[in-house]
């Protein structure tokens, strides 16, 4: 389809730049952006994933396309609050256990006042 240029209405070529004319910029946002800004929930699971790459794409995306920002920025942060709930989880076993075979070691009475330690 052929495209008009905007300030002097002369006929354009596909991906010109400039109008030959008269030398205005040729307005065309949609074909120079790669990325289409639907907030597409691939770059969720991209960030979510790769939570650098996630943030990387927030911040370069934060203006030029928002909505594909905020879903490689809300992954990341997902995936750093679950990675941060895990470790949690992992000290709690880790001293669960330490825990349970203090109990093994010197009876139930320890093991108690070591879980209400860590409570
Ligand atoms: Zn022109």
């Amino acid at each position: 389809m052929a495209k008009y240029c905007r300030n002097c209405g002369a006929e354009l070529k596909e991906n010109q730049a400039v109008c030959l004319k008269c030398g205005a910029m040729v307005e065309d946002v949609n074909k120079s952006v790669s990325v289409e800004d639907d907030g597409n929930i691939g770059w969720g699971f991209l960030g979510f994933f790769v939570p650098i790459a996630g943030l990387v794409l927030y911040l370069i995306w934060k203006d030029k396309a928002p909505k594909n920002a905020r879903m490689a920025g809300k992954g990341a942060l997902i995936s750093v609050i679950i990675e941060a709930v895990s470790v949690v989880f992992v000290l709690i076993i880790y001293f669960g256990l330490f825990a349970f075979t203090g109990a093994l070691a010197s009876g139930m009475g320890s093991s108690m006042t070591l879980l209400t330690a860590l409570m």
